[in-house]
């Protein structure tokens, strides 16, 4: 099935002739009228488009770049010119907002010749853990359809696991690549802070979002990632840090390099299975020439707490554009001003993002701001130093991506603590800006996927990619596909 190709694999064939973008695009359209109809992954499919845009790609037939005539999905808060892009929310839905410009990480991978054919599901603005706050329903997980395929970007890690694309691009607040990859059983990364742009991608919380890949293999990250890295003279965030050789960085050797266990990660109650799998793996490390040492991560404890502050902060800011003036969802006949916003918003928005919007205004109001955000942007402070100073004696930091497996559809619709604590190990490098990814590294006994979280120094993804791509050829979890279809 030439769907399920790495873009390594892909770019193979298609430099030696063994197939044709076409047939690769159409490969992946196969899947996706395939398996869709249950897994719901896709929200936007440009299939008429992507397969044209492959026959020019043919047609030049030069295939020098390593995404040439590959294709790819991305999460529907990336704009893309001419392509519905809503969020997943009734705000943009309704009047489907089709932005006049590509975002600068679509610009970069179509600049090099890659396809985009349709835009993934996630979480209302992406707001959640499971997909499930979608207004177009959840995306169900590959592996069980019972369960979720994580969240925020659900869409994205469900269709490069069930190979509706070669590839896809989601986004990391507060582990939104990370975990859905975990689940689904793929690998996902979060970049540094700054290290890619955001630039037309709609915000949740500015100073923590992250744009970045999902994809089948380690090498597929670096080449991604290769591509859509670097200085965005469209976003002040981003940094002027060289962006060094990704793939080069991939040599297998990871002798003498130092690998820390943070004990605040390995709490009681969790599920066995995680712990086992996360553990074997830093032996896997070890016997391939990693040093392991025990660390303290400290603060640890307050990080989801403080994420559940700041993210809402900045998020009752990002959503008041949405006012249905200048585009998204109207009313018909409002008797005033304050009437038209207020029944655009309320039926613009779902639960969760009016959930935030209410915690947001309340932790920066006067009377709150000190004892709320200001002292969470203290706290954020003690957590990154906790990084800083971990990474003077290790190189790497490793931890389970989620407590446990993927979660069943409906299991925390009632409990928004309970979906807050799925990002229990996720938040702490967002506090601290450093790169992190997921790796699978077991299956449960049910047969659904562990994520293995490595997280590295600011800047540093050179290094987490390298220990990953180490740590996978040592194994055999990536080889394993789910029995869909
Ligand atoms: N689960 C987190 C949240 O709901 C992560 C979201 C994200 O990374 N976009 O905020």
């Amino acid at each position: 099935m030439l769907s399920a190709f790495t873009i390594s694999q892909a770019h193979e064939a298609l430099k030696s002739k063994k197939c044709s973008s076409e047939e690769l695009v159409r490969a992946c359209i196969g899947r996706v009228e395939a398996v869709d109809g249950t897994l719901n992954a896709l929200v936007f499919k440009n299939f008429d488009a992507a397969v044209a845009k492959a026959k020019e790609v043919d047609k030049d037939g030069r295939f020098d770049l390593p995404l040439r005539g590959i294709p790819f999905l991305t999460k529907d808060v990336y704009c893309e010119e001419g392509v519905p892009t809503t969020a997943c929310s009734n705000v943009l839905r309704h009047k489907e907002y089709r932005p006049p410009f590509d975002s600068t990480t679509i610009r970069r991978l179509k600049a090099q010749g890659a396809i985009s054919i349709g835009k993934t599901n996630t979480d209302e603005f992406t707001m959640g853990a499971s997909t499930e706050t979608s207004c177009y329903g959840v995306t169900r997980n590959p592996w069980d359809t019972s369960r979720v395929a994580g969240g925020s970007s659900g869409g994205s890690a469900a269709g490069v696991a069930a190979d509706e694309c070669i590839f896809a691009l989601g986004t990391d607040t507060g582990g939104s690549i990370r975990q859905p990859a975990g689940f689904c059983g793929v690998a996902g990364l979060r970049t540094t802070y700054g290290r890619t742009s955001r630039y037309g991608v709609m915000s949740m919380a500015s100073s923590l979002d992250t744009i970045g890949p999902i994809c089948k293999s380690i090498e597929d990250l670096a080449i991604v990632l290769q591509a859509i890295a670097g200085k965005d003279p469209l976003d002040g965030t981003t940094s002027a840090v060289p962006v060094p050789d990704y793939r080069a960085a991939l040599t297998g050797d990871v002798k003498g390099l130092r690998i820390g266990l943070p004990k605040e990660y390995f709490i009681d109650g969790m599920n066995a299975e995680v712990e086992g799998a996360v553990r074997t793996a830093a032996t896997v490390l070890e016997h391939l020439g990693a040093t392991v040492t025990d660390i303290s991560l400290p603060h640890t404890k307050y990080a989801t707490p403080t994420y559940y502050i700041l993210c809402p902060s900045e998020v009752s800011s990002n959503m008041a554009r949405y006012d249905g003036v200048r585009y998204g969802h109207t009313v018909e006949k409002p008797k005033n001003l304050l009437d038209y916003y207020q029944r655009v918003r309320s039926e613009g928005f779902g639960p969760e993002v009016k959930r935030r919007i209410m915690i947001g205004t309340y932790a920066l109001s006067a009377g709150y701001a000190d004892a709320y955000y200001r002292q969470a942007q203290k706290v954020r402070t003690l957590i990154k130093r906790d990084f800083d100073e971990a990474f003077q004696e290790v190189d790497i930091i490793l931890s389970p991506v989620s407590p446990t497996p993927a979660f069943t559809v409906g299991a925390h619709t009632d409990d928004p603590v309970a979906m807050y604590l799925e990002d229990v190990f996720l938040d702490g490098q967002v506090m601290a800006g450093i790169p992190a990814l997921s790796v699978p590294c077991g299956f449960s006994k049910e047969n659904l996927p562990i994520g293995l979280q490595i997280m590295g120094r600011q800047w540093d993804e050179g290094t987490i990619l390298r220990a990953a791509y180490a740590y996978e050829q040592a194994t055999e979890w990536h080889t394993r596909k789910p029995a869909l279809g």
